[in-house]
């Protein structure tokens, strides 16, 4: 199905804005793609909207849901109303003018590896780069990215060497979702933070004494080139550049990398539409973005968990992953897939989750208990294949700073969301060593 092809007039019908039809200016506003729709009602419907090929941003204040102006006929069609938020994001008034970002200083791709490049020649005794891989695209011969990744410890020994043992480690990874744009950049800083903090700040130098951090800024890489291809009005690619499966046109088309992990791949919250948001590929970890992200975190961990949805993983294993997604301000972990199934480190998950929660004064819990069940997810794999402890952080503003949304003004990266996440990071880190613990 294509995106962007619905009239105005449909939808302020679709509104049930009739009586603005005389108003031009108002039903333009109306279709605005880009434009966020709070959806009352929505989230016991989610699976019906998801059949129905809505594209659910990740937010939810009670049962309501939200969804994009591109989708306004769809959920109008099954009877739900959907109320405009406002303008997506704050006008951006200068043209970025540093090499390697767009959009007021957001980082592309070549801006974030080119970071990390800096910073391991910098401190070659604190940070080593990675590749891991190779995106879609590249694999096809078709432009693309490596997949990079940087870890930072104070290296000794096989420090960073890709082998499983050693110091405890602790996993970031940003931008799975490439227009969730806030989150590379919270991790782009928290490399920063670690190399300039070492031997001055001393829970850093604690860290980085003790444990490994690993970073993953863009696991997504071709999905922010097509974000980052829109300049001033970014595109909002949210899935690889995968067009083998159907051209569904610029910023639909792809396999969501976030619904394509094997682990129970195919259950809800997904879609065999190549041009669903939420399309989770023609088999399990099917992209290469996710079999290379899987190989290298099967090398940093050892399993420790048997098969099993309610099996636990030892009390003694390390190991602490996040992946950041935005903007429902929230703290999630398995199970993914259907909140009624909980894990057998259900306990200890959910008191970190709350602890975590309360320092970013997010709420936190199972994805379906607090935003909408969704299988084949990163956090759901590595928790459900090596027994890592693992959460999704949702990223978001719920306390009206005007950073909400995909695509805040850069400025909100320095003055709000770092800032926001760094504690939580921290503690996150200092918990790998013994996640589960009592
Ligand atoms: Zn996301």
């Amino acid at each position: 199905m294509t995106r962007g092809r619905f009239t105005a007039a449909a939808a302020a019908l679709a509104l049930g804005a009739a009586p603005l039809l005389g108003a031009p200016s108002a039903t333009a506003a109306a279709a605005d793609p880009s434009t966020v729709y709070r959806v009352a009602g929505a989230a016991p419907r989610a699976a019906e909207l998801v059949a129905r090929g809505v594209d659910l941003l990740e937010r939810r204040t009670g049962d309501d849901l939200y969804v994009l102006g591109g989708d306004v006929e769809r959920v109008a069609a099954l009877g739900l109303t959907a109320t405009p938020q406002g303008p997506a994001a704050a006008p951006v008034t200068t043209r970025s003018a540093a090499a390697g970002t767009y959009y007021g200083g957001y980082r592309t791709v070549a801006g974030q590896y080119a970071h990390l490049d800096s910073v391991a020649a910098a401190h070659p005794d604190l940070a080593a780069v990675v590749t891991y891989g190779q995106s879609w695209l590249k694999t096809q011969g078709r432009g693309g990215n490596d997949l990079r990744a940087i870890c930072l410890t104070k290296i000794t020994g096989a420090d960073c060497s890709r082998s499983a043992g050693g110091k405890p480690k602790f996993f970031l990874m940003a931008q799975v979702h490439s227009r969730e744009i806030s989150t590379g950049e919270v991790a782009y800083r928290w490399v920063d933070h670690l190399v300039d903090g070492y031997g001055t700040d001393p829970a850093v130098t604690a860290l980085m004494d003790s444990t490994e951090m690993w970073v993953v800024p863009v696991a997504n890489p071709d999905g922010v080139d097509i974000v980052a291809s829109g300049g001033d009005d970014p595109i909002l690619q949210r899935k690889n550049a995968n067009d083998s499966h159907g051209d569904c046109g610029t910023g639909s088309t792809g396999v969501d990398l976030n619904r394509n992990a094997d682990s129970h791949w195919g259950y809800s919250g997904t879609s065999d539409d190549p041009c669903s948001e939420v399309f989770l590929g023609p088999a399990p970890d099917s992209e290469v973005e996710n079999s290379a992200l899987e190989s290298l975190f099967s090398d940093l961990w050892a399993d420790r968990r048997a098969d099993g949805d309610a099996t636990a993983a030892p009390a003694d294993t390390t190991g602490m992953f996040i992946t950041l997604h935005a903007d429902a301000a929230q703290v999630i972990f398995p199970w993914g897939h259907d909140a009624a199934v909980h894990t057998g480190n259900d306990a200890a998950l959910r008191a970190f989750g709350a602890e975590m929660g309360d320092v970013l004064g997010y709420e936190s819990g199972q994805a379906g208990e607090i935003l909408y069940d969704s299988a084949g997810g990163t956090e759901d794999w590595v928790y459900d294949k090596l027994g890592v402890a693992a959460y999704t952080i949702e990223v978001g503003d719920n306390e009206g700073r005007g950073c909400g949304g995909f695509l805040p003004p850069y400025s909100c990266q320095d003055s709000y969301y770092f800032p926001k996440l760094l504690p939580a990071l921290v503690l996150a880190a200092q918990k790998a060593a013994a996640p589960y613990a009592s």
